[in-house]
């Protein structure tokens, strides 16, 4: 079998989180969120002061401050889950929060952030044999993976899943909040200049709204088996 690169992108909580990680365990692959990556640095911005009453955001003092922003990851734990780490600090629950999700996006269309937040994916990948998943890994951080997907899920789906997902967790949510939220975030995601959301011409599309989690694996791992086990 050959080793790869496999790139999930697509909308906010269309599931390639879940996908992805439960394929990386799967065939013994480094799975990485770089959403995660995006959420730390905005948690950064929030705790600073550099979030304005009014949800503006001081770009400028973001960009002169990240140098200090380490973002890496812990190994899974008990739980199965790879931690998120801030300067060393486990923030892996903070950064679920809906203050985070609300700021998300604007941190992640400034160049700066994402040139260096790319850099450290690239790092990560070098060895391939790397699962990884966010809106432009297909596109701009691996244009060449060997394995792109595309996923997608109606809106209203999407902020069912991501509902559930805060309540399981214990973060306190509400259904209409998160739903204008993911608008919101497939807006500014799809729209922004620099390496917005889009599929890839090589990715293959997965429209996930009505599958269960298992055939979703299912078509994962088959695709995979197909793409890893030609010449
Ligand atoms: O995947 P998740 O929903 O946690 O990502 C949070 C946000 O981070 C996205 O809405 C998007 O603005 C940003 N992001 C990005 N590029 C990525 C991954 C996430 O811009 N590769």
């Amino acid at each position: 079998m050959r080793k790869l690169v496999i790139a999930i992108d697509g909308f906010s909580s269309s599931g390639k989180s879940t996908m992805a990680r439960a394929l990386a365990k799967e065939i013994g692959y480094i799975y990485v969120d770089s959403g995660a990556m995006y959420r730390a640095v905005t948690l950064y911005a929030l705790r600073n002061g550099m979030v304005m009453p009014d949800g503006s955001l001081d770009t400028q003092a973001l960009v002169a401050a990240l140098p200090n922003v380490n973002v890496s990851f812990a190994p899974a734990g008990a739980d199965g889950v790879q931690h998120t780490l801030l300067n060393g600090e486990d923030v892996e629950k903070e950064i679920r929060e809906m203050r985070v999700s609300e700021m998300v996006s604007p941190v992640a269309v400034i160049p700066e952030v994402r040139h260096r937040l790319v850099a450290l994916q690239q790092e990560f990948g070098r060895e391939k044999g790397i699962v990884m998943d966010g809106r432009d890994i297909g596109t701009t951080v691996f244009p060449r993976a060997e394995m792109k997907v595309f996923v997608n899920a109606s809106a209203e789906e999407r902020a069912r899943r991501r509902f559930k997902e805060l309540q399981d967790k214990g973060v306190k949510a509400d259904y209409d909040e998160v739903y204008a939220n993911i608008c919101e975030r497939d807006h500014i995601d799809s729209t922004r200049k620099e390496s917005p959301l889009r599929k890839a011409e090589d990715a293959v599309e997965l429209d996930n709204d009505n599958m269960t989690p298992a055939e979703q694996m299912k078509w994962l791992h088959d695709l995979y088996i197909k793409i890893a086990s030609a010449e």
